[in-house]
């Protein structure tokens, strides 16, 4: 296996398939299914969910709520989701432990890096809930701390786009796909794979991240494999090499921009 020990990061809203809230159940068990075929591997492997398919703190501002507020109700939002996730496991008799940033002990065990780690190496699916257990952070910087305090290999992000582009490809016909970047490519092109918060921690760290699409089957396989899939950003700078390519790239015919 390429990697030891992954942390997923699942959005919330990817959670809804083509509902507009909630949980699809068969997107639901499709993840399962997914991290299950992983597990199997051999492959330890920590899951932070989001919750923006149920709430996000910004959410309470536009109706006039309190910030700090509307954050711990998207907190509580990705534990709905964590169980729901834990739950689709287990029915698929995978053992899970599912560890919240916030303490709430009759539905989970409170979020213990030692207790984590030793979960994961007896091959229990870790599942983060409560993000990070404070306001004013995302999903994706519990995504990022967490795989830094379990010494995770990679961050692996479960998005519905195959990767990082240098535009958004739907707007822009010259966009071009990138198979491998650095953070410092990231940062100087303004590119979004994270929040800023997020990124940092992960460039800071030498966490490499990989943005990949969840929903085509066998992509998370695929990636512990050490298939090349999805976008890696990593601090390799890849420099002229990659400036050249992506200039002849963009100057190649058309339909032949990935
Ligand atoms: N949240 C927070 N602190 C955290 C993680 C999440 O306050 O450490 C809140 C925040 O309001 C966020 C919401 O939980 O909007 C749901 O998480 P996120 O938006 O990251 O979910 P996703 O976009 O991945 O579905």
């Amino acid at each position: 296996m390429k990697y030891k020990r992954i942390l997923l990061k699942l959005s919330g809203e990817a959670l809804m398939g083509e509902q507009q809230y909630g949980i699809d159940s068969n997107r639901l068990i499709q993840y399962a299914e997914e991290i299950k075929e992983v597990a199997a591997l051999g492959v330890e492997v920590a899951v932070v969910i989001g919750g923006g398919n149920i709430f996000r703190g910004v959410q309470a501002e536009q109706v006039g709520l309190d910030r700090v507020q509307g954050d711990y109700m998207g907190m509580l939002a990705t534990v709905i989701n964590s169980m729901a996730l834990q739950s689709a496991l287990e029915k698929l008799g995978v053992y899970t432990r599912l560890l919240s940033g916030i303490n709430i002990q009759q539905v989970c065990e409170p979020y213990i890096r030692r207790r984590a780690v030793r979960h994961l190496e007896k091959g229990r699916v870790v599942i983060f809930g409560a993000g990070t257990g404070n306001p004013y952070f995302t999903t994706d910087s519990a995504a990022s701390l967490r795989a830094i305090e379990i010494e995770a290999d990679v961050v692996l992000k479960g998005t519905r786009v195959d990767g990082i582009y240098s535009a958004d490809p739907e707007k822009d016909p010259n966009a071009v796909f990138y198979s491998q970047i650095s953070f410092k490519d990231v940062f100087e092109q303004g590119l979004n794979v994270m929040d800023m918060t997020a990124f940092t921690l992960c460039k800071e760290n030498d966490l490499p991240i990989i943005v990949f699409d969840m929903n085509t089957q066998g992509n998370l396989k695929r990636l512990v494999q050490g298939e090349r899939v999805g976008t890696l950003v990593s601090m390799d700078d890849l420099g002229e090499t990659l400036k050249e390519t992506v200039d002849q790239m963009q100057s190649g015919p058309k339909g032949d921009k990935k």
